[in-house]
């Protein structure tokens, strides 16, 4: 069996998942192939296996790598001279610990969606086992691929802020407002399942980003969390707006929105961070632009593609400022940065910039406890909660 080790050609990914009118296999596809780290060759992209031959097709996916389902891929590419590199996992959230368990024990790296797993065991056991495979694990934070949140996270570290007192952060969406699960809607049907989506609702699904990007940002560790949640929309079991107080190591305090039935808001990420010399705020909607503010001083805003950014900022930078890059961009720097992230672990170097400080299976493992942790609390009228140890 060879690999795509020495050449510079794009590593050959498989997918599964992201079928005809799936929502974020499509993001993947367009983000792999942005900066040509990965090519798209093999797949078995739908539950339905005829329907995911029809649409692999629509690809140019060659018929002999189209596969009815993942197991079979796995086999038959471990057995080709031109197997994939990598894998990438876009199903919904109940079948990612068993693919990517049966993807790591046939050899490959992987990118996989979050939430990781649906249970804090299968998370465990998952981190446990990309450790002993020795292969590489993505998770795609998306929020963690925008250069102004590289920029962010590179103030906080250079004390910029000083010492960091509050941390503010919210996703509301409003696509889950009234009960569109029982009118069809694919993705609101697993995701308000509890089988299908994991304990959390909400929390899962969006407030796992806003604690991964605030994490991200400020370096910092939860220490405990006191959680309410709501399901305002009738016949729903799991939470769809949910309200976390955090208690940061080191006395920072946090609070965390998040909400599918929040009107007005379609992807309002916002994340403010305030220490004792300064603040930062970035909103996604608004992706391209970072305020800044001095202890009474002027808002300052800091413009993506500005010449002083830090590297990090300007390796997820490809065109110059006033031409507007967003969230395919910011995916398609997760992407190059699984791409090269893998080709250092093959070649014993150290990543590039676009390589360092991609979300990783520790990164998924720690939203799976927090979602855990915030259901204890909930259920248990809000009482103070420490996350499972990890
Ligand atoms: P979706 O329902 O739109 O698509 C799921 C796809 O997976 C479908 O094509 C379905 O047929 C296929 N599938 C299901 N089980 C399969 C199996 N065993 N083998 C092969 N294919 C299978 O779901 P979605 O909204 O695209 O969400 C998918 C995942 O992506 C979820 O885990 C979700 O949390 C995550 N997600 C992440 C982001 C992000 O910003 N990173 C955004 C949206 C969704």
């Amino acid at each position: 069996m060879t690999a795509n080790t020495a050449s510079l050609a794009p590593l050959r990914l498989a997918m599964v998942g992201g079928g005809e009118g799936a929502y974020i296999g499509n993001i993947h596809r367009i983000s792999a192939r942005l900066d040509n780290g990965f090519q798209l060759v093999a797949g078995a992209f739908d539950i339905d296996a005829d329907r995911g031959r029809r649409f692999a097709a629509t690809l140019g996916i060659e018929d002999s790598r189209s596969y009815g389902d993942y197991r079979a891929m796995l086999d038959a590419e471990t057995r080709r001279d031109d197997r994939v590199d990598a894998v990438a996992i876009c199903t919904p959230n109940h079948t990612h610990f068993q693919i990517a368990q049966a993807c790591l024990d046939a050899g490959f790296d992987v990118i996989c969606e979050k939430p990781l797993t649906t249970t804090l065991e299968d998370a465990i056991a998952l981190e446990a086992a990309v450790k002993k495979s020795k292969r590489f694990m993505g998770v795609t934070y998306t929020y963690s691929g925008y250069p102004m949140v590289h920029e962010a996270r590179e103030m906080v570290a250079a004390g910029l802020l000083g010492a960091i007192r509050v941390v503010q952060v919210e996703y509301p969406l409003e696509w889950m407002a009234t009960a569109i699960e029982s009118q069809g809607n694919v993705q609101a049907a697993w995701r308000t399942d509890p089988k299908k989506s994991g304990r959390g609702g909400s929390i899962g699904d969006i407030g796992t980003h806003a604690y991964h990007l605030a994490g991200f940002v400020t370096g910092l560790k939860l220490e405990s969390l006191s959680a309410d949640l709501a399901t305002f929309v009738a016949g729903r079991t799991l939470d769809d707006n949910a309200h976390v107080m955090l208690r940061y190591e080191g006395g920072a305090r946090g609070l965390l929105w998040s909400s599918q039935v929040a009107i007005g808001c379609s992807n309002g990420v916002r994340l403010r961070v305030f220490g004792e010399k300064g603040s930062l705020t970035w909103f996604q909607e608004q992706p391209n632009e970072l305020e800044f503010t001095k202890l009474f001083g002027r808002v300052e805003r800091i413009k993506r593609g500005a010449e002083d950014l830090s590297p990090a900022a300007k390796a997820r930078t490809r065109t110059p400022p006033g031409h507007p890059e967003g969230y395919l961009e910011a995916f398609a720097n997760l992407y190059a940065g699984c791409a090269e992230a893998i080709r250092a672990r093959r070649d014993g170097r150290d990543p590039a910039p676009i390589g360092r400080n991609i979300p990783g299976v520790y990164d998924g493992l720690k939203g799976v406890a927090f979602v855990d942790a915030v259901v204890d609390s909930a259920q248990a009228g809000g009482s103070t909660v420490t996350p499972h140890a990890v």
